[in-house]
């Protein structure tokens, strides 16, 4: 069934077989991947399917290793999933706008269209009558965000049950920003619905942007896909030693959710006193999203004294909106005595 959705020309293809894919037992001289043989600590080619690293985020996740995809980043996933699904030129995939950018940008570079159907003004909850009325042979892959940036909200979870089972295609719900939500991951989804894939990321409440990994979470046959059309290396050695490293303090990253939920809270309270503030959204992510009377006035003001938020004023349905991410205490504080002082 999920076969029939990919292009012909993934399915018929031969992936390339790398050096270090082909052999798998012991061994102690390695004259086959033209290396080089002087040690540097990041001299052999990093494992192409990151086994380790996924053993490790599977015992954090509950998941088994067989269905998860390492990306760089949960932009390069995004990217394959159109290259595996879309064919350019017939194909399009499903937007619920406003949400993440990337997915109309990687659409637009394999030439697919986007059919673009709102969120609900206010709700910023999708119509699901709308999105399945859209949805046809064609619609390949719809991508639900939640939380969604950049509103804030989680997409209800009988939502994402109900678009999942009606929609023909592929259904991706990107959760960059789920550790932030006191939703519960669709990850529990995938046993029921063969055509789901959840993205996750360590760019967030990681705090790993840098390194850049994302992850996918899918049925081993779509996971099977992904690892047939990604670049042979694509998660670097030093990334995977990054991840590890952080995987093993988790408490660490706990204790920072938790304190930018807090200051979240505060900022909304802050905010929420401001004059000039006609509404605060509610966010179950690591960012307000605020109504203002003078959005770009205020973003100018704020970047005159070196604070950098997000213009999302021209945004459809997010009209006289900034989108400002939550800081450390001392950060949230600055922001706050400037914003005080705007007139
Ligand atoms: N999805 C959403 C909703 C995002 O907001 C972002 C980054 N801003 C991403 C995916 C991309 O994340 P990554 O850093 O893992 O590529």
């Amino acid at each position: 069934m999920i076969q029939n959705l990919v292009r012909p020309n993934i399915r018929r293809l031969t992936p390339y077989s790398s050096a270090r894919s082909e052999f798998k037992g012991k061994a102690e001289v390695f004259l086959d991947a033209n290396e080089s043989p002087y040690e540097t600590g990041y001299n052999r080619y990093p494992d192409p399917l990151q086994w380790k690293l996924k053993q490790a985020i599977s015992t954090l996740k509950g998941i088994a290793p067989e269905h998860i995809f390492l990306g760089n980043g949960s932009d390069e996933a995004i990217d394959l999933l159109l290259r595996i699904f879309c064919e350019p030129g017939a194909d399009h995939i499903i937007t619920l706008p406003p949400t993440y950018g990337m997915y109309r940008v990687s659409a637009d570079i394999s030439n697919v269209s986007v059919k673009e159907i709102p969120l609900r003004p206010g709700s910023f909850q999708p119509d699901v009558e709308a999105v399945l009325a859209e949805a046809d042979a064609h619609s390949k892959l719809l991508f639900i965000c939640s939380p969604n940036n950049p509103t804030g909200n989680s997409i209800r979870p009988g939502l994402i049950r109900e678009l999942t089972k009606g929609f023909p295609g592929i259904v991706v719900v990107d959760e960059a920003y789920i550790d932030f939500s006191a939703q519960e991951s669709a990850i529990h989804l995938l046993p029921e619905y063969p055509n789901l894939v959840v993205l996750q990321t360590f760019s967030k409440a990681w705090g790993m942007a840098g390194i850049r990994l994302g992850m996918a979470f899918a049925s081993e046959e779509i996971i099977g896909y992904f690892n047939k059309v990604k670049p042979p290396y694509n998660i670097n050695q030093l990334t995977q030693e990054a991840a590890l490293k952080a995987l093993d303090k988790q408490e660490a990253q706990e204790a920072q959710v938790k304190q930018l939920l807090g200051q979240r809270t505060l900022l909304q309270q802050y905010l929420g006193g401001l004059p000039f503030a006609e509404r605060i959204y509610p966010s179950d992510a690591n960012f307000l999203l605020v109504k203002v009377e003078d959005p770009t006035g205020i973003y100018n003001y704020l970047v005159d004294r070196g604070i950098i938020v997000r213009d999302r004023s021209r945004v459809t349905l997010c009209e006289g909106c900034l989108r400002i991410t939550v800081g450390t205490p001392e950060e949230n504080e600055r922001l706050f005595r400037a914003l005080v002082e705007f007139e």
